[in-house]
């Protein structure tokens, strides 16, 4: 085996390295580091982006701040190559893509699941079409699908209208449909759930997370079962999501017309994992609930202040949840808590800007002015 110091190999061999030496010095990706678990072969290109591997920050500031006594663990997903957890799912799904040999991928989104697809298409050499819903994507997900060079194309309706043509097409056996209705999706998001009891080394007591179109519960729930099943997890967490209260198919008990939330990202009107959201739920003796847009802004601004981390609308929406449910005394002393940040904050400068409620003061050249707005 090569080993490689600053750059140069040790042993007589040419220049390049081999596989085998970097996958020593560098995480390869949710495929391959956790292979055993995932439905691929030999046969299968692994198309990735070295997604995965996300830190699991602990978050004492902000427990402080709602003022519970148990351990806070943020999964911070917008650390991935995207800047969403939705790269997990999809290193997978247009691998397998790829290995039936589509050459054109399609998806509807609010946003993340367009870029990830986007990139993940430009990464294996495909197609990829985006059906987003007209005006209501945040500005860094449309650049994001424009840069990685998707045809993005903009529907006059909300997202579950871009699904359901989506799903349509997909039926024509053209293009092949990576949204979360793709099973490998939910298999690829599942490593989360393997990689958070890795990192703690056990598995939290309540897990929180927003719900959208719900196929990231499911994952979750699907990954935590799993690792309990092969003894690599000490316990099943109870599972806790939170809608936008504008946008809560779930809670309320029935499909929502016109989803409306700040919260982009979860702006679902439908769920195409429902039921997979309430087998997790049922399953976990877990809890569904919504939060309103006030609530997440307050979570939103509150996070990036007290911990340093900048997390996009729908992933405030659990912490809205656990403020709630701290504040209520429903989290025992001494639980752990994780609570995932699906999407950085970068995602959607505007809403960022609009939020902070102040804009940059504007002064004169001169060290005197700025001092005189610092008060020195
Ligand atoms: C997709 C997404 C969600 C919702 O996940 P679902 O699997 O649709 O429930 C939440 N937050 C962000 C940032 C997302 O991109």
């Amino acid at each position: 085996m090569t080993t490689v110091m600053n750059g140069i190999s040790s042993d007589s061999q040419p220049a390049s390295p081999s596989p085998d030496s970097k996958a020593l010095t560098q995480w390869p990706g949710v495929i391959s580091h956790y292979a055993r678990y995932l439905p691929i072969s030999e046969f299968t290109p692994i198309i990735t982006l070295n997604e995965g591997n996300t830190p699991l920050i602990r978050a004492d500031n902000f427990v402080e701040a709602c003022g519970g006594e148990f351990e806070l663990w943020l999964k911070y997903e917008g650390l991935n190559p995207t800047c969403s957890f939705k790269d997990r799912g999809m290193t997978l799904a247009v691998s397998k893509a790829r290995e039936r040999k589509a050459e054109i991928v399609i998806c509807a989104s609010t946003g993340n699941t367009s870029a990830s697809a986007a990139a993940y298409a430009a990464k294996a050499k495909m197609k990829c079409i985006v059906l987003l819903p007209h005006g209501n994507i945040a500005s860094g997900k449309l650049a994001q699908a424009l840069m990685y060079g998707a045809t993005t194309i903009s529907i006059n309706g909300n997202f579950d209208d871009a699904l359901r043509i989506v799903r349509e097409l997909g039926e024509t056996g053209q293009v092949e449909v990576v949204n979360s209705v793709n099973p490998f999706r939910i298999e690829g998001q599942k490593t989360a759930a393997f990689e958070i009891c890795d990192q703690l080394g056990r598995a939290p007591d309540f897990h929180f997370l927003p719900v959208g179109n719900a196929g990231n519960i499911t994952a979750y729930w699907q990954g935590y079962k799993e690792y309990y099943s092969v003894r690599k997890a000490d316990r099943l967490p109870r599972l806790f999501g939170f809608q936008a209260a504008g946008a809560a198919p779930i809670v309320e008990g029935h499909p929502i017309e016109k989803p409306e939330t700040v919260a982009s990202a979860i702006r679902i009107g439908n769920p195409a994992s429902w039921q997979g959201a309430n087998a997790a739920l049922n399953e976990s003796k877990g809890h569904i609930d919504k939060v309103s847009d006030s609530e997440i802004l307050a979570a939103y601004k509150l996070i990036a202040k007290t911990e340093g981390i900048f997390v996009e609308p729908a992933s405030a929406a659990p912490l809205a949840g656990l403020i709630r449910i701290a504040k209520a005394g429903m989290i025992p002393r001494g639980s752990v808590v994780t609570a995932i940040m699906t999407g950085h904050g970068l995602k959607d400068p505007d809403n960022a800007i609009k939020s902070a409620g102040f804009e940059p003061i504007i002064v004169a050249p001169i060290k005197e002015a700025v001092m005189k707005v610092i008060g020195l």
